[in-house]
């Protein structure tokens, strides 16, 4: 099966660094799961209201710059926020098509402190 995006999943892209881009749009072609792309560039006053409600823990979001995006993964046709749907769009989808552009990606569902089941951003390192 084949998924597309939908025009809002497109319209978020907008801003995204293209290798990011890339590797999303590789990843929904791999994909055994249908996802959608919920945001990716944010506004500096975005994110200082995330911080405030405490959905974010830094000014220093890599959305802030294009460098980051969050999807939400479909299970029959709705919105799931079952984490272990993030773990296989990471291990099946993200991650493969990362390693397959040679774009090295991060998925912020491995952060010890503050996991992020639903966000992927490029390494730090190759992209600061
Ligand atoms: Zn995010």
């Amino acid at each position: 099966m084949t998924f597309k995006f939908s025009t809002a999943s497109e319209q978020r892209l907008v801003g995204v660094h293209p290798h990011l881009v890339n590797v999303v749009r590789l990843a929904l072609s791999i994909s055994p799961l249908d996802f959608s792309v919920t945001e990716g560039l944010r506004t500096k006053e975005r994110q200082a209201q995330l911080v405030k409600a405490g959905a974010s823990r830094t000014m220093n979001s890599r959305h802030l710059t294009g460098h980051a995006v969050d999807l939400a993964a479909f299970l029959e046709g709705r919105v799931s926020w079952d984490w272990l749907l993030y773990r296989r769009l990471n291990d099946e989808a993200m991650q493969p098509a990362a390693k397959e552009l040679g774009i090295p990606i991060v998925w912020g569902g491995s952060w010890v402190n503050f996991p992020d089941g639903p966000h992927w951003e490029l390494n730090r390192v190759s992209y600061p």
